[in-house]
């Protein structure tokens, strides 16, 4: 069949109110080029992240009024607990009220100052956790998977050679190993459960503990039935098992492949290690049965976790991505490939060509898919990444340019994206007549949430 119906029908919905290009013209202007300080109102197609949008089923709304909001020993913690016990098979379930809630526990208590922490690629709020505790985040993706145009099924593995000369040097002290599924900041890469397993080995060798960065589990699980001959006829439910029964604890953002609107949590076998991260829950989250949520957000994400792992919804999930990718490469648009999970990402320096990294080529193609389509997508690229430095006035920038469609799981249909590639052929059509963009004003950190910019 080459039509992929969505799996789903629509009970609930939310109007889109549509805008002119002079109206949008006007707001980013009014949002100084700036995506983060648009009004959610004024996007037609919102493709910003695919955390925290997506569409809730009938069973979870349903799961919502039944939340048991008990202060301690909840029903629906017993629930939650119970499900992630049975599917990722951690002996002690701790509820956060997000992804980097659990990576600041966790490494609060694993990491100190100068530790060295690898991954394939660390998350920004990953990175950023790890470096508050004085530690160093090192990125380990092979060089080969780093062009944006080269094909491997499995982008998102660890270089195991780097990875085995980081752990022999006796001067680093390792506190932890992290593997990310899929990796986001990459592209949406899977992981292979084959590098799962060596990557778990050599942890176990060398007695370092193993954490998977759990987020999108399920798309991860999907990517290895297809894509590694070993697992075809294993089911997701059977793959997601396995690949949780070689870490030794995970974090989640349940934001994600949880299908929830928040929620996350902190998984670990080790009961000592535990003990010391529900002291610091009841700290800043919450009582260990809820850390941070109601108890009708534990409901969500245990149904959640539960719906992402159905074959037919994960095949219409990464089967829609690759529609969208597909359609736009097909037509010249230079996209990371192979297409990812969750996301597609436009490589903005082949895309245009004609502006210099110092005038932000993907922030600029981002307005404009904003201009002419009341689009909204995120920049991956030198606004992000790169950095100025006021003392010396000099700049840094970001070695990809990329803009990232993230799609919201559930929430838009083959038409909206249909739309979508619309827009993208008629601005890749104009490509040349789009200006680049310069800064105004920017703040010392995190730049791309509030900085100011302007076409010149
Ligand atoms: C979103 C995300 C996180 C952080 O989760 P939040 O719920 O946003 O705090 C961590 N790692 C990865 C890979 C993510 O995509």
């Amino acid at each position: 069949m080459n039509t992929i119906i969505e799996p789903f029908r629509i009970k609930s919905v939310e109007p889109i109110k549509l805008n002119s290009i002079k109206d949008r013209k006007e707001n980013i202007k009014n949002a100084d080029y700036n995506l983060f300080k648009l009004h959610a109102k004024d996007v037609i197609i919102d493709l910003l992240t695919d955390s925290g949008t997506g569409a809730m089923s009938t069973e979870q709304w349903a799961g919502i009024m039944r939340g048991d909001e008990s202060y301690a020993g909840s029903n629906s913690y017993i629930r939650f607990e119970k499900i992630i016990k049975k599917y990722f098979g951690f002996d002690y379930v701790i509820p956060t009220h997000q992804g980097r809630a659990a990576e600041r526990i966790l490494f609060e208590v694993l990491c100190n100052k100068g530790d060295v922490v690898p991954s394939n690629s660390h998350f920004d709020t990953t990175r950023a956790n790890i470096e508050f505790q004085g530690a160093n985040a090192i990125n380990l993706i092979p060089n080969k998977y780093n062009d944006t145009q080269s094909i491997y099924p499995f982008k998102g593995n660890m270089d195991i050679d780097q990875l085995k000369k980081i752990v022999k040097n006796k001067s680093n002290n390792i506190p932890i190993i992290m593997m990310t599924i899929t990796n986001n900041t990459g592209g949406g890469q899977p992981v292979s459960l084959s590098n799962i397993r060596e990557v778990s080995k050599i942890a176990k060798k060398y007695n370092i503990p193993f954490y998977i960065d759990a987020c999108r589990f399920a798309e991860n699980a999907y990517f290895i039935k297809t894509r590694e001959k070993e697992f075809k006829n294993t089911s997701i439910v059977d793959i997601v098992k396995e690949m949780f029964s070689y870490a030794d604890g995970c974090t989640m953002s349940a934001k994600k492949d949880g299908i929830a609107n928040i929620g996350g949590f902190l998984c670990a076998n080790d009961k000592e290690l535990s003990k010391k991260e529900k002291e610091l829950l009841i700290l800043t989250e919450g009582f260990p049965t809820y850390g941070g949520l109601a108890g009708r957000d534990l409901e969500a994400v245990s149904i959640g976790i539960t719906e992402a792992m159905d074959e037919d919804y994960l095949h219409y999930r990464i089967s829609s991505t690759k529609y969208l990718g597909d359609k736009i490469s097909k037509f010249g648009v230079p996209i990371l490939l192979p297409p990812g999970g969750h996301a597609i990402y436009i490589d903005a320096k082949l895309f245009l060509k004609h502006i210099k990294k110092e005038n932000f080529p993907a922030q600029a193609l981002a307005c404009e898919l904003y201009i002419i389509g009341g689009i909204r997508t995120s920049e991956i690229g030198s606004l992000m990444f790169g950095k100025f430095n006021p003392i010396k006035k000099t700049n840094t920038y970001a070695s990809y340019e990329l803009v990232r469609l993230a799609i919201p799981r559930r929430t838009y249909t083959q038409s909206h994206i249909d739309y979508v590639v619309e827009i993208i052929k008629k601005v890749y059509l104009d490509r040349t007549i789009i200006s680049g963009l310069e800064i105004v004003e920017q703040p010392e950190y995190l730049r791309h949430f509030s900085a100011k910019l302007r076409k010149i």
